[in-house]
């Protein structure tokens, strides 16, 4: 049977259970209440010249004497002794054994484990010198330029004080997986930095007995565990807890491991960062066993302390630089926009140098519908639709470094983006800021294989795991994924979407508060200039009948003159009456609601057009070009449009043969209607003037006269439905006015 199972399997393995100790040391368990010893090691004659057998059931002051027994209770009263262990007093035991120190720490389910080891003489004298050099080396940690040199020097002094062959620092990745971040190594023996172990090689319950203590040590690789008698313990009824021992038998797994690589002695310390484990110092010995005696073992163990400590400082000085070029870019970025008023269409030609003071290699901005690229970046319909998908997510920022694995259409184009850093301003909606990062077709070295499935011996009833056979270099290429991005990258781009969602609040804010402002104003005027029309047409239509009486009545008695000039006063009143009539008008389409509907664009043009019939008497043919669309619209205002367009392109055309002509564009959206004619045209330079009230391009009475208020009405009919008008002709030629109904890009 060859079970598809890899290392993980090892996380199901009870590593705090082996109910066996390693044999450079001996273990008491004890009931905390009585102090009476429940379990010893196979070995306790070694150390208290009395086997298991003679131990069981005493107290602890006949094993171990008075002093410890009393420390002991001591420590026990005043919860001193916590699970993880405490040195007690070096003993002389009383078998006549050599002296010993004597370690205690208590277990969750009430009992209390105590560990002796030899006391080694050379250590205990030596000790001493130890401190001048972990005091050094403190000192040079902290005027380390960076981390890398920072773990130089570490794995370099832990390598002085320990002797052993090789210290290697291991960082972790957010995957679990680790790389050789510095290495110590005596001459001669192969390199490990740089190597890349999968998350596998150090399985979870490991993980979590790394957390919790500070050193493990392995002296002899090739040790013969060293059972606990009996071997459940009595009071528990169960296997004891053995995670803060510091004698703990390891795994199998775990000195297979080692053997492969040649290894014979390991010690390995925690680095923590924020409380949690970041990574290893890990000390191995190559030559044979080695056994650390304690006093350098807690130099090491200080030392890691301090690393960790120091270590989290470092971390945040490393992209010390790069940190300072974003903050100063989003500085610049974001007071640029406060000047500006177009927000932030214009933000990528602008200022593109504040948006690639970020590494990556493309960025793209999306901003009112439209797409800016610049660099490297997928197409433009790759992002839009990346960008819609972000919209539909919950959080304003995203960041990966392996995009497909979130998104899989992005596999079409990992190698321009498999990273990506996006930000949008707001919920709901796409508009936001996305850098991309290229495939990073980084060579990783591994350590071994870390998609091949450890060997599986399955001769006996349980499956058992055996380590890799192989540690051969492994080259994997990383396919799909970019260099991670980094806290400050993170930080820049959430700092910066904050500072633009504030600008266009406050800008939507302002432009909603003009728009208030001006839809108040204009209201105003159009009441004004109803009212004043409206007051006018009266006085005028009196002056206009006093004036034809006086012409019925006394006429005949004026002069040639006085009648003349009575017909101008005539003519003057009309054409006064005709101007205030357009005022009204205009003003009215100001004012009245607009009943909008489902309109049949052709049966208002049909309508519109039998108002001018006969149209062939005056020399005209009008075409339909096409069907004209269904949109919602005033059918009155639409209808009213159409008839001053049309009577326009009658009025102003010298053809003998008017041609007309009535349609709409293809495909654009909204829908663009136009009227063409083929009249006399309109000069480039009058384009804007036209749609002024009361503006005319001719003699009061050339091409038919006018107000000069139809187009002019004519705009405010289409503004008032969100729509545009503009011209564009060919003097002598004719001209073509087009329309929208509705709002849509310019
Ligand atoms: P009116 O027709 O009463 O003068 P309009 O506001 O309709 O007022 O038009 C303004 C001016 O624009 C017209 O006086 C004319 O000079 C010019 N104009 C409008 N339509 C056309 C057209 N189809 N061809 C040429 N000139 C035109």
């Amino acid at each position: 049977m060859q079970a598809q199972i890899d290392l993980s399997n090892c996380d199901r393995e009870q590593v705090q259970y082996p109910g066996a100790i390693q044999p450079h040391g001996a273990l008491l368990v004890l009931d905390a209440a009585t102090l009476c010893i429940q379990q010893a090691s196979a070995n306790s004659a070694d150390y208290l010249g009395l086997p298991p057998a003679g131990l069981l059931g005493q107290g602890i002051e006949g094993a171990l004497g008075a002093a410890v027994a009393a420390d002991l209770r001591e420590r026990l009263s005043a919860e001193q002794l916590s699970t993880s262990f405490t040195r007690l007093l070096a003993v002389q035991s009383p078998g006549g054994g050599q002296a010993c120190h004597v370690f205690a720490s208590r277990t969750d389910d009430g009992l209390v484990l105590l560990e002796l080891e030899r006391l080694d003489q050379a250590a205990r004298v030596g000790a001493p010198e130890l401190y001048p050099g972990v005091h050094l080396t403190l000192q040079r940690l902290q005027s380390a330029p960076t981390l890398a040199a920072f773990f130089d020097l570490t794995v370099a002094e832990i390598r002085a004080i320990t002797g052993f062959d090789r210290v290697m620092a291991y960082r972790f990745a957010a995957d679990g997986s680790g790389e050789v971040i510095a290495e110590s190594v005596r001459a001669g023996l192969e390199t490990y930095l740089g190597l890349h172990y999968p998350a596998a090689d150090i399985p979870e319950p490991a993980r979590r007995l790394f957390s919790l203590t500070w050193l493990r040590h392995l002296p002899d690789v090739d040790y013969a565990p060293v059972p606990l008698v009996p071997e459940r313990n009595p009071l528990t009824a169960a296997p004891v807890d053995l995670s803060w021992s510091f004698l703990r038998s390891v795994s199998e797994m775990y000195t297979g491991y080692l053997r492969n690589m040649g290894v014979k002695a390991t010690l390995v310390t925690t680095l923590l960062k924020d409380g949690k484990l970041w990574g290893l110092i890990s000390c191995m010995h190559h030559a044979g066993p080695k056994c650390l005696p304690y006093e350098p073992r807690v130099a090491v163990e200080c030392l890691a302390h301090m690393v960790s400590l120091l270590m989290a400082g470092k971390a945040a000085e490393e992209h010390g630089g790069y940190r300072l070029a974003l903050g100063a870019a989003r500085a610049r970025l974001l007071d640029a926009l406060l000047e500006a008023d177009a927000l932030p269409a214009a933000l990528i030609e602008t200022h593109a140098d504040a948006l690639t003071a970020l590494d990556a290699d493309g960025v793209a901005l999306l901003a009112d519908g439209r797409l800016s690229l610049l660099g490297k970046t997928p197409a433009q319909a790759e992002v839009r639709a990346l960008a819609a998908w972000l919209a539909g997510r919950s959080e304003l920022t995203f960041v990966t470094h392996a995009l497909a694995a979130d998104y899989p259409p992005a596999a079409a184009f990992q190698a321009a983006a498999s990273g990506l850093l996006a930000v949008r301003w707001s919920h709901g909606a796409p508009d936001g800021l996305l850098w991309f990062r290229q495939e990073w077709r980084q060579v990783v070295h591994w350590a071994g294989d870390p998609s091949k499935p450890v060997e599986i011996d399955a001769s006996g009833a349980e499956i058992r795991l055996l380590p890799r056979t192989s540690f051969a270099l492994w080259r994997e290429a990383v396919a799909g994924e970019s260099r991670r991005w980094l806290d400050c990258e993170l930080e820049y781009a959430t700092e910066l979407r904050r500072g633009i969602a504030e600008l266009l609040l406050r800008h939507t804010e302002q432009l909603r508060r003009m728009n208030r402002e001006l839809a108040a104003s204009n209201e105003e005027l159009d009441t004004f200039a109803y009212a004043a029309s409206h007051d006018l047409k009266e006085p005028l239509r009196g002056i206009h009948t006093s004036v034809e009486f006086l012409e019925e009545d006394d006429g005949a008695r004026l002069s040639t003159e006085g009648r003349e000039r009575l017909a101008t006063i005539l003519r003057l009143t009309t054409r006064m009456d005709e101007l205030i009539e357009s005022l009204l008008q205009y003003s009215r389409v100001g004012r009245i609601d607009l009943q909008l509907q489902q309109v049949d664009l052709n049966e208002v043009v049909a309508q519109t057009l039998e108002t001018f019939a006969p149209l062939a008497a005056r020399g005209a043919t009008v075409r339909v070009l096409g069907r004209l669309p269904v949109l919602e619209c005033d059918r009155v205002r639409v209808g009213e449009i159409f008839s001053n367009l049309i009577s326009n392109a009658l009025k102003y055309n010298d053809k003998a043969d008017k041609q007309i002509e009535i349609g709409c564009d293809d495909g654009a959206s909204p829908p663009v209607l136009f009227v063409r004619d083929n009249g006399i045209g309109i000069a480039e330079k009058h384009y804007a003037r036209i749609f002024q009230i009361f503006r005319r391009l001719h003699g009061r009475n050339d091409f038919g006269g006018g107000a000069g208020a139809g187009l002019t009405i004519a705009r405010k009919a289409i503004e008032r439905h969100g729509g545009r008008i503009w011209v564009e002709s060919v003097p002598g030629q004719g001209s073509v006015f087009r329309f929208t109904l509705a709002a849509g890009p310019r």
